[in-house]
Formats: structure tokens, C-alpha cells, sequence
């Protein structure tokens, strides 16, 4: 036979079987009709539509789950919810005001569990339940967790109901309950500890795919970093909710304390990590690690103070890890920022005033502690203090430093270990790849839609050769935006390591430096009778600036800046003497930028000005003024005042690579700190 008559043959057997097939369910059938939902079932050939039939609203990412009100019998049906949005409002922990009229429900867990796990099998019916062994393999440890959990304890629980019961509105009765180590409402018959208001409510979750990454790659043919892309109809992730933190606020206190809650399936006596399964179509590009790798280090090499700053952000990823989730030295989750200020203020004065030349990194975990008790004076208003911060015997970030000296130390080390520092940066910009993958492949649709993220967290552990970074829609089975993006990038000779690195170019930051540069450079002020008396000439003084700031002026829009550079500057020149005063500061900022080796924040600022010496009665008279403020009211005002004259996003913001925290697989607390557009923008234009 010619292979047009196999063809043929096949095409003609093919179309029997479907015939068969759908004749046998029309005789079968109770109900001898043909339906849509019969064909499916009984046609061989044909593919079963993600999106039901029935409704022409595309499901949200996740799909969807029935909702009941567990106080009603037999049980009453509230809604059908979309079940990534549930899980987020209501696994232990969440309190939301929702049906019925708009009352305050929360899911139908249960405190009969171990100390700080919740029962969760009273709130829901499973679709399905798995040892999570089946998703991960075997393996002896759960990479992708901040918690540590023994993989073979746990099943993976996908809801099929949620169960929900309502809660008293006008009087919830939040309390913690230290011996379940819960958060609870009403009158237990326990101990309790009473709160003044729901806990804020932050869920921990990752994604692992089920199955095997299928797309077929396709080479670029530029080949630097990005080797290759693929793209697959048909993925799924699997996206496990795994923990609860919470912020408590304890009731007559205006102390705040973070808690974190586990799930349990008592019925199983498991450990439960709940699921969505989320279908979609994918979009992958694949890094070499090689060259990534190469290109980082010679970026770091010649950019020290991109290499200082990133330092501080790994420091604070390291506080994250080690003294908030391991050590649980931290009291709550708005710890973290103070804590990274103080040991800043620290490397300013271990720099600038001691000429060490590692700064902070060098000093032991007891040395460090000596450094904050000079900088938290008892008596004066002086350092640290002028940002606020309590006096050492009150002090809740040396009281931290104080108690564990060890792992401070150890931290600090981990910063100046190179390869510790390189690993970290690799982390950072596969991370910040994949945003800039997200808001470059939306740019080039102009969809508006945010696609959801996904990128191997754990490709520095498998030790593969390629980092994969990856975006899907956020439509359950997907939408068709992201396969458009891959037809694109067949299509067409796309730069895309030139459209990736052009995300990590911030306005805002941009901005924020031409403005600080503006004005330092007319330290005396003078720059304040133009901004009042030539607005023209001032528009094209700040269009020099600009200019000069900007590398790739198509990644930019220039008006943009300009009038961006223009609104800070009206901030900053509300009168001629905080003109003269800011004017007099923006130069100073150049002198302690070189000073410390890295982007100054408010805290070097306030250190650098609290020992500098004013030589025009004028400007001292201001500083003063802003500083005695500080010490009087319980405000800060110098470092509000500081605060206008630095560069806000010295990572990564909203305006950049910053994106929604459900998002993010670091939303809760690390996302800036795991992001860094300079080293994108620096790496991916090389
Ligand atoms: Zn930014
Ligand atoms: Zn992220």
C-alpha cells in the first residue's frame, strides 16, 4: 500500500471507532440522546474542553470549588468560588466577610490537632489525596519550604467542597490559644490570650509540576543566556498551600507577635499541604548556566557597589530564613526591616568612621551588639535614635542582636563568602528573569492580563546546566496569551535578552537619582530661583540630567522622567530654606555614596549628617530643627526629611520587577529582597 492509501485506511478506522463509539453511548444511555458532555466520554478521539460547557466565563487559574455553610443541616450551598481564592481567605488563620449578608465566615477547621497545626479534614471534601512523595518523588527533605517538614508525613489534599461556618460580626472574640498554638474566636475552655482584631493572615505555598516538562526546545539563534524556549498546551502545576503566618495583635498591647500554623488531616494523621491543580498553557525559556554564571561574575567584578547592595539584600534573605522562620529570633514579621537599618547604620560607621574595609561583614555577633549599644544612646537623641528607634535597654533589635551572637555572626560571614555571594546573585537573576519574562511577554501582547510565574526555585540543588523560568495564563487550560507569545518568538527575531534586560530599567529609581544629581548639582541652592523664576530653562536642566542617567533611552519614556524629576523637586522646594537645605544634602549623598561603597539609605544620611560639621549657620539651623523634632514627638522627622532625598527602590519596586504577592513565590516578606533589576539589566545587556 502507498502511504496515501495507509493514510487513507487509518483516517477511515479512526472515524469508525468514533461512530462506534457514539452509537454504543446512544444505546447505552438511559437517556438516548446525544449530549456534548456524551460525546466527550465516548468519542475516542475527541479532547475533553477545560473550560466547562455551560457557562462562556473562563474559570481563574485553579478552577473552581463548591462552598457550604457547615452550620446548616443538611449542609447549605453558598457558592461556587474560585478555589485558589478560597484557600487564600480561608485556610486557618483567615477570617472574611463574605455571603448572606456579607457576614464573617471562616473555614471549618478544627483545634483537635498538635501544638500549632490546625485540623483541617472538618473543612472540606477531597477531590483527591496523594503521599506527597507521589508529586516530589523521594526525596528526604521538601526544598521549596521555609518550614521543615518530613516528606513522607505528608499527603497533598486537592478540595472538591469547602465547608465554611459564620462567626459573630459584631463580636468575633479573637483569641490566641498558646497551649494549641492557634488563633481561635469566642470562649474555648482554655487558656486564652485575647487579641484586639483578626490576625493579618499570610499563606505559604509553592508550585511543583505534575509530570515532566514535554515542550519540544527551540534553539535561539543568538544564543547568550537564553538557549532555548518551548511551549506546552497542556501543563499542569501543582500549587500547595503549606503554612499559615499570621501577625497577631494581642488585645491592650501595642506589641505585635507572628505565629505560624500547620495543617493536619487527623482522620489520615497526616501532615496536609492543600492543593490546586492549575492547567494552563506554558510558556518556558530555558537559562545556560554557564554563560549566566560568567557574565555575573564579570558584572560583579566591575561593579562593586552593585556587589555591596547585593550583599545587603542577601543579608536580609538570611534574616528571613535563619532568624524569623528557623530561629523564630524575630517577634514578628515588621522586625525584619529594623533589624536590617540597625546593622546598615553599623557598616556606615564600621566604613566611614572606623575605615574597615569589609564594613560589617567583618565584626563578630558580640562586637555587633557593642556597635548597636553606641548607636542606641541612653541620654541622647543622637545616631539611630534620630530615626526613631528605642534606646538600647528597650530596644527590641539589640535585645535580638544581644541574644543570638551566633547566628548574627554567622549570617554577617555568609556575606562575605564569594561563593555564597555569586550563588545568591544566580538566585537573584534567574528570579528577577522571570518577572521581567512576565511584564516583557505582556508588553508584547498588551493583553493587561499578569501571568502567573513559575521558575525552578531549585535549580542550584539538582545542579542542572539550564535555570528554566516560565509563565502561563492565568485562565484555567489557558487562554491563548501565551502560546501567541511563542508564535511571536517563532515568527519573528526577537531580542530577547535585550527585552528582558529593558524590564529591569526603573523610572521611579531613574528618576529618584537624576533628581538627587540636580540638585547636588547647585549645592548653595541657586537651583531654586530657576525652579521659581525660568521654568523652561529648569525643564531643560533636568532633561541634561535625565539624559545623562539613562543608557538605553528606548526602555524609557524621557517625558516621563522629566516630569517625574520635576514633581520631586516641588516637593523638595516648598520654601528657599528647605531648597537650600536639600540642595545642601543632595551633595552630601554623592560624598557618603562613595564613602560606603553602595546606594545610601536614609539611615547613612542621618548617620553621615549627625557627626558632619555645618559650616553655614542656615543649614545647621535646619538639621537641627528636623532633628530635635525626632527626639521631641514620636515621629521622625529627620528621617521622613531623608527620606525624600534617596532612591526609593534600590532592588526592586512596584514600577519595576515588584509584582502582586500572590504572585510571587517570595511574596511574603522576601520578594525585594530576591529581586534586583540592576543586575538584570546589567547581566542581560552584556
Ligand atoms: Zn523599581
Ligand atoms: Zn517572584
Amino acid at each position: 500500500m502507498t502511504d496515501k492509501g495507509a493514510d487513507e485506511a487509518g483516517r477511515r478506522t479512526e472515524q469508525l471507532a468514533r461512530l462506534q463509539g457514539i452509537r454504543s453511548y446512544v444505546e447505552d444511555d438511559d437517556y438516548n440522546y446525544l449530549d456534548l458532555t456524551g460525546i466527550y466520554s465516548s468519542d475516542p478521539v475527541a479532547k475533553t474542553p477545560f473550560i466547562v460547557a455551560g457557562t462562556f466565563i473562563p474559570e481563574e487559574i485553579g478552577g473552581t470549588v463548591g462552598v457550604v455553610n457547615a452550620d446548616e443541616d443538611p449542609e447549605e450551598t453558598l457558592a461556587r468560588e474560585n478555589l485558589n481564592q478560597m484557600l487564600n481567605n480561608f485556610l486557618p488563620g483567615g477570617y472574611k466577610q463574605r455571603w448572606g449578608n456579607f457576614d464573617l465566615w471562616r473555614g471549618n477547621w478544627n483545634h483537635e490537632s498538635a501544638m500549632g497545626h490546625a485540623d483541617i479534614g472538618p473543612m472540606f471534601d477531597w477531590a483527591e489525596s496523594y503521599p506527597l512523595t507521589d508529586l516530589l518523588g523521594d526525596v528526604s527533605e521538601v526544598e521549596y519550604t521555609e518550614l521543615p517538614f518530613e516528606p513522607e508525613d505528608v499527603r497533598v489534599y486537592v478540595p472538591l467542597t469547602i465547608r465554611v461556618t459564620e462567626e459573630n460580626k459584631s463580636d468575633p472574640n479573637y483569641v490566641w490559644i498558646p497551649e494549641k498554638g492557634i488563633v481561635w474566636t469566642g470562649d474555648p475552655p482554655m487558656t486564652t490570650e485575647p487579641l484586639s482584631s483578626d490576625p493579618t493572615t499570610n499563606y505559604l505555598w509553592f508550585k511543583h509540576i505534575a509530570g515532566e516538562f514535554e515542550g519540544e526546545r527551540e534553539p535561539v539563534d543568538s544564543a547568550g543566556i537564553i538557549s532555548s524556549y518551548s511551549f506546552e498546551d497542556d501543563c499542569e502545576f501543582v500549587r500547595c498551600y503549606y503554612g499559615s503566618l499570621l501577625t497577631l495583635y494581642p488585645a491592650d498591647s501595642t506589641e505585635t507577635r507572628s505565629e505560624i500554623m500547620r495543617y493536619r488531616c487527623e482522620s489520615d494523621e497526616k501532615t496536609a499541604f492543600v492543593a490546586s491543580n492549575e492547567q494552563s498553557q506554558l510558556l518556558t525559556f530555558e537559562l545556560d548556566r554557564q554563560d549566566l554564571r560568567s557574565r555575573l561574575q564579570s558584572t560583579l567584578d566591575s561593579n562593586p557597589r552593585l556587589r555591596r547592595d547585593l550583599q545587603f539584600a542577601l543579608l536580609e534573605s538570611n534574616i528571613w530564613q535563619r532568624l524569623f522562620f528557623d530561629e523564630r529570633a524575630l517577634n514578628h514579621v515588621y522586625a525584619v526591616r529594623p533589624l536590617v537599618e540597625h546593622l546598615l547604620g553599623i557598616d556606615y560607621q564600621s566604613r566611614v568612621v572606623d575605615e574597615t574595609e569589609l564594613g560589617v561583614f567583618e565584626l563578630s555577633g558580640t562586637k555587633v551588639a557593642d556597635e548597636v549599644k553606641r548607636l542606641l544612646p541612653d541620654e541622647s537623641d543622637r545616631h539611630l535614635r534620630l530615626l526613631g528607634h528605642e534606646r538600647r535597654d528597650v530596644s527590641d533589635v539589640f535585645t535580638t542582636i544581644d541574644e543570638h551572637p551566633g547566628p548574627i555572626a554567622e549570617l554577617l560571614a555568609r556575606c562575605r563568602n564569594d561563593n555564597l555571594v555569586m550563588d545568591f546573585a544566580e538566585r537573584a537573576l534567574v528570579h528577577s528573569a522571570e518577572h521581567a519574562l512576565s511584564t516583557w511577554a505582556n508588553n508584547l501582547m498588551g493583553s493587561g492580563t499578569s501571568f502567573e510565574l513559575w521558575y525552578d526555585v531549585n535549580f542550584q540543588e539538582t545542579g542542572d546546566d539550564t535555570a528554566r523560568i516560565a509563565v502561563y495564563d492565568p485562565i484555567q487550560g489557558g487562554a491563548g496569551i501565551a502560546k501567541e507569545v511563542y508564535q511571536q518568538l517563532q515568527a519573528n527575531d526577537l531580542d530577547i535578552e535585550r527585552g528582558l534586560a529593558a524590564q529591569g530599567r526603573c523610572h521611579s529609581a531613574t528618576a529618584d537619582r537624576a533628581a538627587i544629581e540636580l540638585l547636588a548639582n547647585y549645592p548653595d541652592g541657586s537651583l531654586y530661583d530657576v525652579y521659581r523664576n525660568d521654568h523652561d530653562e529648569f525643564v531643560e536642566m533636568a532633561t541634561d540630567v535625565v539624559k545623562s542617567k539613562v543608557d538605553d533611552p528606548d526602555a524609557y519614556s524621557m517625558d516621563d522622567l522629566v516630569a517625574h524629576v520635576e514633581q520631586r523637586t516641588r516637593n523638595l522646594f516648598e520654601t528657599r530654606e528647605l531648597a537650600t537645605f536639600y540642595s545642601y544634602v543632595a551633595d552630601e549623598y554623592t560624598r557618603v555614596e562613595t564613602a560606603i561603597g553602595r546606594t545610601p539609605r536614609v539611615v547613612d544620611l542621618a548617620l553621615h549628617l549627625n557627626r558632619h560639621v555645618f559650616t553655614d549657620p542656615e543649614i545647621k539651623a535646619t538639621y537641627d530643627r528636623f532633628a530635635d523634632d525626632s527626639g521631641r514627638r514620636d515621629i521622625a522627622e529627620l528621617g521622613e526629611r531623608l527620606g525624600e532625598l534617596v532612591v526609593q527602590c534600590v532592588t526592586a519596586c512596584p514600577d519595576c520587577l515588584k509584582t502582586e504577592t500572590g504572585l510571587c513565590l517570595h511574596g511574603t516578606g522576601q520578594q525585594e529582597s530576591r529581586l534586583n533589576r540592576r543586575l538584570l539589566s546589567e547581566v542581560f545587556s552584556q
